[in-house]
């Protein structure tokens, strides 16, 4: 097989403790996934269905890279959220059978370009250029589901330079990992290499150059960069 230019690399993850990389295939995020970020953002925090968006695999920033400020915007967001990394796949997975999906778990950030993003909602237009931007999903190494389990509570913070701005817990998520799981494959055809981003706590707010992110999630891990 030849190629008339050369194919684009594969995206992949680290993993603790192993030398294999776990390779991303899809990368899926969930919208407004913890009631008092909804509120926030100027909704009503009942149970609707979730609603998902996507970014790019090759939007994923690797750990000890540094995040750079992206053009075309003035106010950029960070989002602290747990990443749920797919060993399997499939169409209408059973909610009793999602977790067996799950390879493992990471800490990452949805930084979104908060007035383009808000630009595209007045609009009713779609999301990509808010979210789907280059480096906007810096992301820590995966922990496998077999070392840690499935975390469904515990807490999720970030500090900015030091300084907490986004604190919550994982059972605070309106819609539970096996649930998320089981409505994105209605929607579409799970893959193994599937990485779901699932919804940030509340307490976003701006980043600018030269602040330092830490974010934490207790049981599965830390990621910190800087922006520059
Ligand atoms: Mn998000």
């Amino acid at each position: 097989m030849t190629y008339v230019i050369q194919p684009p690399a594969t995206v992949s993850l680290p993993v603790r403790g192993s030398d294999s990389r776990f390779p991303v295939h899809r990368v899926y995020c969930v919208g407004r996934n913890y009631a008092a970020h909804a509120i926030e953002m100027g909704h009503d925090p009942d149970r609707e269905p979730p609603f998902f968006f996507q970014k790019n695999p090759d939007n994923l920033l690797a750990e000890g890279q540094d995040f750079p400020y992206p053009t075309m915007t003035e106010d950029v967001h960070h989002e602290i959220e747990l990443v749920v990394a797919l060993k399997k796949g499939g169409d209408d997975i059973p909610e009793d059978q999602a977790l067996d999906c799950v390879y493992g778990y990471a800490v990452s950030l949805d930084m979104t370009r908060r007035d383009l993003q808000g630009q595209m909602k007045e609009q009713g237009r779609p999301w990509e250029i808010g979210k789907a931007f280059e480096h906007s999903a810096p992301c820590a190494e995966l922990v496998p589901a077999d070392e840690i389990g499935h975390p469904d509570q515990g807490a999720i913070w970030l500090k900015i330079n030091g300084e907490m701005r986004q604190e919550g817990d994982l059972n605070q998520m309106i819609w539970k990992v096996p649930e998320m799981i089981t409505y994105l494959s209605r929607l579409f055809t799970l893959q193994p290499g599937d990485i779901i981003m699932s919804g940030t706590p509340s307490g976003v707010g701006p980043v600018v150059r030269g602040d330092k992110m830490r974010g934490h999630i207790e049981g599965v891990g830390e990621l910190s960069l800087s922006v520059v």
